[in-house]
């Protein structure tokens, strides 16, 4: 209180008086005394309150004033004096105005100083409680806004203590299918499945929980349902230091995650899967390119092989022999050394290639192979130049050396060859020549070592031969006449000489039904050259085509001019060489020359030997064929001597063998040739074919086959050869004989 305390004569009134003054102006609360509602004493801190200058200020200032409105405080004049009056304290908040017009809360407690004389007046005190206030609002508005969130939260919340639900939000109790409120006061146990996961997570949360770090796990919970639910869970104590004030748990459906981090797992598996697989793919295209470029470069090698090697044997082909050859020939040269060429060829492989086929034929030729490699010595070539044919070139070998080898080869050629169950043997027929001496480069040490195995095959094969000055002899005079048969015909040295041909009548007779027309040669210097001799060369060099023609026409010419002269109706025998056999042009050119000369077909007999039918069959069957159709007959000349197979003489359009002089020369005295010739007879019988023998020049012979059945003849015994006129006199007086 402000005012001075009236001076008193008592000293212990006064001592209290003044103590009193203290404490009011000390008070941490207003102090006013109130009397017929106007202010008659209030103490520092009231003035403060109500924004009095001081206290002295406040001083009979009106208490309504203090209030909001008159009636405000008549309203709380109303509530206080109820309780005044009958001298209790009251008590209560009140919104009240400071001088400057602002409102604020504060809480007045009042008393009467008499209470039996409420004129006494009242004393109030005040404490402005406007900040608490203030803050029980903002509390109760963060109460608000937290229910409100608790309320509305995505998530679920749950308040636990001793594992009960003390409180929890709807959205927890609809993500695990519960109506409103039926969790409260349910142990935890209600939303996992089974008492062992309940148990585990309560060990597992409560060493985070009391260290007072989150607990944050994913479980597979359960709906009231039963049905299994993935949540994200977390919770918190609510005081670390006592967990018997319980816990929240924040609790999220995340099923859908899960189900979408499982699709991500299985993608990704599916992925790795496809990578693995497009790995894999990759890898074999890329290993199935290593093989192509691998099996590229073997088909180069191979083809690289094929130019230089034999396909069959692997040895070196005529390309790389050359070379070799030209190699050590150079080298010997230099050296002043010899060299030895070996041609090696195997006598009548064409028989075991046709009888046996061609596959125990290739395996014979490769096992010869591997000997032959295998008999040389490292710095020798061993070739194959062709079906049978082998040429070895030795260098540093001399004559000796060249003849020690042969012997040897000799030897291992010979012996039995093993394919499949068979043994077969075969004997080879070798020809050598020598470096320096019969020749300075391989060409011609090839054609020497070609004409001395020539030598050793004439000479009855299974041999071997040096080339010789004799055989030089030889290839000269074949140079010579293949150079003058160039002019042969040009130059009319060519003739045809006649023979006639005899069927052998039941009767006994001996009837002129043809002639065979054979080739004469008269040269002016050489004299008369052997068909023997020059055939061979014509068909070498070609000049059989030109030649062949020649005869053709010229037989058929003079057919023709016999019959004009009377002769009976005869058929000519022409003599075909292999090389006009194989000639595509062959029946054109005969059919030509017979329009040309107006012989009928059916008097044409072609001769063909049985090596030029044979040696390619399918060829000659379409070529025969071709003849047959325009009504040319056949015969095979020489039969016998060749290599016939039966099956195919069967499909061979061919009329007439012919026994080759060679079994009708010793047949009274060979019992052998009599059994060739008989079984040739009969075995043409049953072919339907007829039979001529050749070179009959006795009656013995003569006698033999008749009584055989031979169907014709034609030998020294009757005619030798004849030039056209003489066969002319011959047949026509041989008819008039007969006749
Ligand atoms: P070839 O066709 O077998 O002719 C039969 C050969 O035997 C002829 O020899 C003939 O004179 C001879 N000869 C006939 N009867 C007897 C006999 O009783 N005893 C003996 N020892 N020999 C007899 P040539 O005329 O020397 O002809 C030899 C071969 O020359 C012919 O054998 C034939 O293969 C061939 N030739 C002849 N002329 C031609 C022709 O124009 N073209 C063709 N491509 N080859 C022909
Ligand atoms: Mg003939
Ligand atoms: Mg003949």
């Amino acid at each position: 209180m402000s005012s001075a305390p009236p001076s008193s004569t008592n000293p212990a009134l006064s001592q209290a008086l003044r103590e009193l003054d203290v404490i009011l102006a000390n008070a941490g609360v207003g102090i006013v005394f109130v009397k017929a509602r106007k202010l008659v004493r209030c103490n520092q801190r009231y003035a403060e309150i109500y924004g009095f200058d001081s206290a002295e200020a406040a001083v009979g200032h009106s208490s309504v004033e203090l209030y909001a409105t008159a009636q405000e405080a008549r309203g709380l004049g109303a509530r206080a004096y109820p309780v005044l009056s009958s001298g209790e304290t009251f008590r209560g908040e009140q919104m009240m105005r400071r001088q400057n017009g602002d409102m604020f809360w504060a809480h007045l407690t009042g008393r009467l100083i008499n209470a039996d004389d409420p004129a006494d007046g009242s004393i109030w005190i005040v404490d402005d409680i406007s900040e608490r206030k203030l803050a029980d609002a903002a509390l109760a508005d963060l109460h608000a806004e937290q229910q409100l969130i608790f309320d509305h939260a995505m998530v679920g919340i749950v308040f636990l203590r001793g594992r009960r639900v003390t409180r929890c939000n709807r959205a927890f109790e609809q993500l695990f299918g519960y109506g409103p409120g039926e969790l409260d006061g349910q142990l935890s146990r209600a939303w996992y499945l089974s008492d062992e996961d309940w148990k585990a997570a309560g060990d597992l949360c409560y060493e985070p929980l009391s260290r007072g770090e989150s607990f944050h796990a994913e479980m597979l919970l359960g709906r009231k349902d039963g049905t299994p639910v993935w949540c994200e869970v977390r919770s918190k104590a609510i005081d670390r230091s006592d967990l018997s004030r319980g816990s929240i748990w924040i609790t999220q459906d995340i099923t859908a995650r899960k189900r979408v981090e499982q699709e991500l797992v299985n993608a990704k598996s599916q992925l790795e899967a496809l990578v693995e697989q497009r790995t894999q793919q990759l890898s074999q295209t890329v290993a199935a390119l290593e093989q192509k470029v691998a099996e590229q470069q073997a088909a180069e090698a191979h083809i690289q092989r094929l130019a230089l090697f034999d396909g069959l044997t692997g040895l070196p082909n005529r390309h790389l022999l050359a070379d070799r050859a030209s190699q050590a020939i150079d080298i010997a040269r230099r050296n002043d050394e010899p060299v030895a060429v070996l041609f090696l060829d195997l006598d009548h492989f064409k028989n075991v290639n046709d009888s046996l086929g061609h596959r125990v034929g290739d395996s014979l030729l490769m096992q010869l192979a591997s000997r032959l490699r295998g008999t040389v010595r490292e710095q020798d070539t061993v070739a194959r130049t062709g079906g049978d044919e082998f040429v070895l070139v030795l260098p540093q070998t001399d004559v000796a050396g060249a003849a020690h080898l042969a012997a040897k080869l000799m030897a291992l050629a010979s012996a039995p060859f093993q394919v499949d169950q068979q043994e077969l043997t075969v004997t080879p027929s070798m020809g050598i020549a020598m470096f320096p001496t019969d020749g300075d480069d391989f060409d011609t040490l090839c054609k020497c070592a070609d004409a001395a195995m020539y030598r050793a095959k004439r000479d009855g094969r299974n041999a071997y031969r040096f080339f010789t000055s004799e055989m030089q002899a030889q290839s000269a005079r074949a140079l010579l006449l293949e150079n003058a048969l160039r002019r042969a015909l040009e130059r009319r040295q060519l003739s045809l000489h006649y023979q006639p041909q005899f069927a052998l009548d039941a009767g006994g007779a001996a009837r002129i039904v043809g002639a065979e027309a054979l080739l004469r040669w008269q040269h002016p210097e050489l004299g008369w050259v052997s068909p023997v001799e020059f055939i061979p060369i014509a068909e070498a060099s070609g000049l059989i085509l030109p030649i062949g023609e020649w005869v053709l026409r010229e037989a058929l010419s003079q057919l023709r001019r016999w019959d004009e002269a009377g002769l009976p109706q005869l058929t000519m025998a022409v003599n075909l060489s292999a090389v006009q056999f194989r000639h595509d042009d062959l029946p054109e050119l005969v059919g030509r020359v017979l329009a040309g000369t107006g012989v009928p077909a059916w008097r044409l007999e072609l001769e063909l030997t049985e090596g030029a039918a044979m040696d390619n069959p399918a060829m000659a069957i379409a070529v025969m064929n071709e003849l047959d159709a325009r009504g040319v007959r056949l015969s095979i000349d020489d039969f016998g001597t060749g290599y016939s197979s039966l099956s195919y003489l069967k499909k061979f359009r061919v009329g007439k063998l012919k026994i080759d002089q060679s079994f009708v020369r010793d047949l009274t005295e060979d019992a052998e040739d009599r059994a060739i010739v008989d079984a040739v007879i009969r075995m043409a019988g049953a072919l339907g074919l007829q039979t001529l023998a050749e070179g009959v020049e006795t009656e013995g012979q003569l006698a033999f086959l008749r009584r055989q059945g031979c169907q014709a003849v034609q030998g020294y015994l009757f005619s030798r050869p004849l030039p056209a006129d003489a066969f002319a006199e011959f047949a026509l007086a041989r008819t008039m004989v007969s006749v």
